[in-house]
Order: C-alpha cells, then sequence, then structure tokens
C-alpha cells in the first residue's frame, strides 16, 4: 500500500513555528516511505477560517521548504481539498452513522455540559467536558430526521471500554471511554460537521495511510478509533509529534504572534536554520 500523508491546518490564524516543525515531519516521513503528502485545508468553521489565512498558510509553508503533491492549489485523485466543499460526503457519514444507531441528537450545549460538571480545578479550556451518561436521551424520544442541523449529535461511547493504540512515536496508549472522554459532539448545531467526524470521513476518502499531527490530539485519536469502527474502515496509522512551547513552558497558539513563520521571515530568520532547530527564536 502507497503511503499517503497528509497537512490538514486550520486557516484560523498565522501558522507558527509549531506547525511547521510538525508539518516537516509529516514530509519527511512521507519522503522516507517514498509515498504522497496531500494538503488538505480544514476551513469548516466559517467564522473562525479567514481566506486570507488560508492563503498566507500555503505561501508560510511553502516559504518554510514544505511541499505536497496534492492540494486544493495543484489538485489530485483526491479532490477536494477543502473541506468546506466536502460537507456532502460529511453528510452522508453522518447518515451512516444515523442508521448503525452509534450517534443522538443533544440539545444540551458544551456550556450546559460545563455547567453541570463545573470542576474547580479544570485547566484545559480546549478539552471537551465529559458528558454524563445520565443526559443521553431515552432513544424512543426521538425520531431519525432527513438531515442533522439544528443541533448536536453526540456519538455514544462505549463506557468502561479501553481503546487502545500504539503511537508510531509515543508507543502504546491506552484511554477509557466514560473516564477519560465521553459522548462526543458529531455533527454542530449550526450546521457543520465536528472536527472528529470531519477528520476522519476526510482522512478515509482521502486514502490516508498515516495521520501525523501534534500530540495534543492524542486523547482524539481514541474518540476517532471509534468512529472508524463504527463506520467499518481501517483506521490509519497515527504519529504523534511533541509541542513546541515557549520559553516559559507554554504551549504555541496561533495568538503567539512572535512565532508566526511571518514574523520570523521578517526578523531575517531563515527555514534551514529554523527546520534544523538552530534558530531558537523566543516570543518577546
Ligand atoms: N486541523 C486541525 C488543526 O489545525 C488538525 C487536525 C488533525 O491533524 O487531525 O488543529
Amino acid at each position: 500500500m502507497t503511503y499517503r500523508g497528509r497537512l490538514a491546518p486550520t486557516p484560523s490564524g498565522f501558522l507558527h513555528l509549531g506547525h511547521a516543525r510538525t508539518f516537516w515531519t509529516a514530509r519527511e516521513r512521507a519522503r522516507a516511505a517514498g509515498g504522497v503528502l496531500l494538503l488538505r485545508v480544514e476551513d469548516l468553521d466559517r467564522p473562525r477560517c479567514r481566506p486570507e489565512f488560508a492563503d498566507a498558510m500555503l505561501e508560510d509553508l511553502r516559504w518554510f521548504g514544505l511541499d505536497w503533491q496534492e492540494g486544493p492549489d495543484c489538485g489530485g485523485p483526491a479532490a477536494p481539498y477543502r473541506q468546506s466543499e466536502r460537507l456532502a460526503w460529511h453528510r452522508e457519514v453522518w447518515r451512516q452513522l444515523l442508521a448503525g444507531g452509534w450517534i443522538y441528537p443533544s440539545p444540551h450545549s458544551r456550556k450546559d455540559v460545563e455547567r453541570a460538571l463545573r470542576a474547580p480545578h479544570a485547566e484545559d479550556e480546549a478539552a471537551e467536558p465529559i458528558f454524563p451518561a445520565a443526559r443521553r436521551p431515552d432513544p424512543d424520544s426521538w425520531t431519525h430526521p432527513a438531515d442533522p442541523d439544528g443541533v448536536t449529535w453526540r456519538f455514544r461511547v462505549p463506557d468502561g471500554e479501553t481503546v487502545r493504540f500504539e503511537d508510531q512515536r509515543c508507543g502504546p496508549q491506552a484511554f477509557t471511554a466514560g473516564r477519560d472522554f465521553g459522548d462526543f459532539p458529531a455533527w454542530r448545531r449550526d450546521g457543520i460537521p465536528a472536527y472528529e467526524l470531519a477528520v476522519v470521513a476526510d482522512d478515509h476518502a482521502m486514502a490516508v495511510t498515516e495521520v501525523v499531527r501534534g500530540k495534543d490530539l492524542l486523547l482524539s485519536t481514541a474518540r476517532q478509533i471509534l468512529l472508524y469502527r463504527a463506520l467499518n474502515w481501517m483506521p490509519p496509522a497515527f504519529y504523534h509529534c511533541p509541542l513546541l512551547c515557549d520559553a516559559a513552558g507554554v504551549r504555541l497558539a496561533k495568538r503567539t504572534d512572535a512565532l508566526a513563520l511571518r514574523a520570523l521571515r521578517a526578523a531575517g530568520h531563515t527555514p534551514e536554520a529554523l527546520r534544523a532547530g538552530t534558530a531558537n527564536p523566543t516570543p518577546s
């Protein structure tokens, strides 16, 4: 089977050095395997994703030295390479999950769940709160609609089951459903697929064989493995890269402007030194 890797940036801001180094690893792994690297623009979240960021992203990645064989700018057999153009496929996957009885409509927003679970030590604002099983609806209380819009759809996790996988860099992983993560959104009430559904649908349709991404998505991989199983698809291999932190040890975010690729470029850093890690700029 030919190796197919992917770069899957979200154009919600300027890319920083952390993204670029992870993408560089993806490129090196695709090259070493004699495979193909594709670029998919993850632009589903319309209010957050702006066309000018998408253009800047491609320019910054090329400046850094990255290249890809398939993408929105060069086409390819798995087109389209923008997620916002793949919604018909995402809906089809939603239908398959609905028909299999894997998902249910949930009137509870993330905020409701947070309120119900308020934990004083909940530090990671990005983490999805664990959805309380008691809030799952009675299966007879709703009928199958023709389309997903207007309500959040959640994937029902198998409580107590430990999802295991071998990460190609981090080794064996184990996350228990109902304890480490709960029923997670598959479709958002504003009419777009949730990240987990979209990424699985597209990695599968684009025949991706290995997913290389940041270590912050390790737990998400457990959710995604459950989706692959529900859909009867083979999951790809996974390789999770270390996250780049700033001088204070805080993980870089798109708002860390000083390490944005374009800021580094403007400050005179070369891609060669940034790739090799010999230039170690710290945000001011
Ligand atoms: N688009 C996601 C992000 O930029 C990455 C998704 C993934 O690699 O699975 O955070």
